[in-house]
């Protein structure tokens, strides 16, 4: 049986037209919430809000460059304009670094990878929190990953983007701990989606080796991720905040 955990909620969901954020997405319609929709890729937004549809909450779907505060903000003013709240937020959209070893990595790379893997979250912050305090508070998860908190070799940017996402998260989290605003990060470790294909090359081998970081011997799927993303934003994870919550089959357990 469905729980109906975020009835009368409004969760806004970046990076939710693949993988995690869309099944995160979809996790959330199932429980109730009035979703939103952010990514820059419409076509796969447009069908996450299909999908989402099919769980009878309202879906606003909204092309939207997390490297944008200008679209970030009317994101957000849409959300309020169309649901009159802001309760959950999912800020996840990020893209893979191409392995290189730091030397190799231009100036213009490291850049792109900072902006949307680590500043994307801080300007998303910026304008979900004034929202959030409208009505007294809220709760935000920040998608890392097991490169935040181990060192990866040839992923200097990617790891230190999301490295730095846990520190934004736990200052965040201190900042707004009284107001009755919540902000955790995810930390998913190998989890099977296009991201991860582009990664691995898709190949039997690519896959083989990527899995091979796997103690439970398998890739996670983007549900597994999206169930813990709900317990932190949940009432049930109510009193956690700051936390780094590591989802990873075990991969970084041993290092
Ligand atoms: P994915 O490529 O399937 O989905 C990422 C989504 O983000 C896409 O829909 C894409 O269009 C969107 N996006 C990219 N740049 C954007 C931008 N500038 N503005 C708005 N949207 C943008 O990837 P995924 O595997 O679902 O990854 C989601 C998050 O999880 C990322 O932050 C990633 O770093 C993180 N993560 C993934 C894994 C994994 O194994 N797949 C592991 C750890 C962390």
């Amino acid at each position: 049986m469905t729980e109906n955990r975020f009835a009368g909620k409004v969760a806004f969901v970046t990076g939710a037209g693949s993988g995690i954020g869309r099944a995160t997405a979809l996790a959330f319609a199932a429980e109730g919430a009035n979703v939103v929709l952010a990514d820059i890729d419409t076509a796969g937004n447009d069908e996450t809000a299909r999908l989402a549809a099919e769980h009878g909450g309202k879906v606003l779907a909204v092309k939207c460059d997390v490297t944008s505060s200008s679209d970030i903000q009317a994101a957000i003013n849409q959300t309020v304009e169309q649901f009159g709240r802001l309760d959950v937020a999912f800020n996840n959209a990020g893209i893979e670094q191409p392995a290189a070893p730091l030397v190799d990595i231009s100036e213009h790379e490291w850049s792109r990878i900072i902006n949307i893997d680590l500043s994307s979250a801080f300007l998303c912050m910026k304008y979900q929190i004034p929202a959030m305090l409208e009505h007294g508070g809220g709760s935000i998860v920040n998608t890392s990953s097991g490169a935040g908190v181990i060192g990866i070799r040839g992923q200097a940017a990617y790891v230190a983007a999301k490295h730095g996402l846990i520190g934004l998260t736990k200052s965040t989290a201190l900042d707004y701990a009284a107001q009755g605003i919540r902000v955790n990060a995810i930390c998913p470790g190998i989890i099977e989606t296009p991201m991860m294909d582009r990664f691995s090359g898709g190949t039997p081998e690519g896959r083989a080796h990527v899995i091979g970081q796997e103690p439970v011997g398998r890739m996670g799927s983007p549900e597994e991720i999206a169930s813990a993303v709900l317990w932190l934003s949940s009432d049930l994870g109510s009193f956690a905040t700051g936390h780094a919550m590591v989802i990873d089959g075990g991969q970084t357990a041993g290092i």
